[in-house]
């Protein structure tokens, strides 16, 4: 095996273990609660969960899905996201090698995945991934020097002003909050790792996105609550992994033909 290898395998099982932790991220931040305290029980039995049955994905295809005592259904959703997070981790450190780089990506896309999630399931972006990733975005720009944290300082007030103003408008034009306080938060976060760019084509692609799944939902059913930030978070990722290549294009192509 190569010391590439190596690190890719490191980090799909610290990658899974990080999920872990965010699966707890992803049920208590929304209510409020500490992820440090109490420890993790059986909703069913109330049970504490031992070391043993808590190990990313493994614990939950030994007991089936079941909890060891209550016998009581333990979702999937944990072992998917655990998964997803291992397959990320592996996916960046291979894709990058171990630079400042793939932490950067690794932990952006993780925020990510944890507010598509909570946005998904009560539609609720909590401060601890907008805010806190905004102060870690912050931090690891400096990686790449003082131009990195202007860079990223200005991508935030991108983010932020340009959901402030979406908002602003829509609640003037319809009499309806059409930007939730979470979605700006978010958008400021993004714009840290993305750039004011990035923002730019994050906010075009997440609204093409959105409405290419809204639109004929709603068409087809009663008015639903769109999580928009699911769509954020799609955009964002495809901004962090292909934007500069899409905005080349654009500039030779729409811009300057
Ligand atoms: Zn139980």
């Amino acid at each position: 095996m190569t010391v590439d290898q190596a690190a890719t395998v490191v980090a799909g099982v610290l990658g899974a273990m990080l999920g872990s932790f965010l699966n707890v991220c992803i049920h208590r931040w929304p209510r409020e609660e500490s992820v440090v305290r109490p420890r993790s029980r059986c909703p069913g039995c109330g049970q504490t969960i031992a070391w043993y049955d808590n190990i990313p994905v493994v614990s939950w295809l030994l007991l089936r899905g079941r909890c060891r005592h209550c016998r009581s259904a333990i979702s999937a959703q944990y072992p998917l996201v655990e998964l997803a997070m291992g397959g990320l981790w592996a996916f960046i450190i291979w894709r990058y090698g171990v630079t400042w780089q793939a932490v950067s990506g690794g932990v952006f896309f993780s925020i990510l995945l944890g507010i598509a999630m909570t946005d998904a399931r009560e539609y609720i972006i909590p401060d601890e991934f907008s805010l806190g990733g905004l102060v870690i975005g912050l931090l690891l720009s400096l990686s790449r020097g003082s131009a990195g944290l202007i860079d990223a300082v200005i991508g935030a007030a991108a983010g932020f002003l340009l959901l402030w103003t979406v908002g602003a408008i829509g609640k003037r034009m319809f009499k309806e909050e059409a930007m939730g306080g979470g979605d700006i938060k978010m958008m400021a976060m993004v714009g840290a790792f993305v750039g004011w760019q990035g923002v730019l084509l994050t906010v075009f692609l997440g609204a093409l996105l959105g409405t290419i799944v809204f639109v004929p939902l709603s068409l087809i059913g009663p008015k639903k609550l769109v999580p928009f930030g699911v769509f954020l978070s799609l955009g964002s990722a495809a901004t962090w992994l292909a934007g500069s290549a899409i905005i080349t294009w654009y500039r030779m192509t729409v811009l300057e033909p």
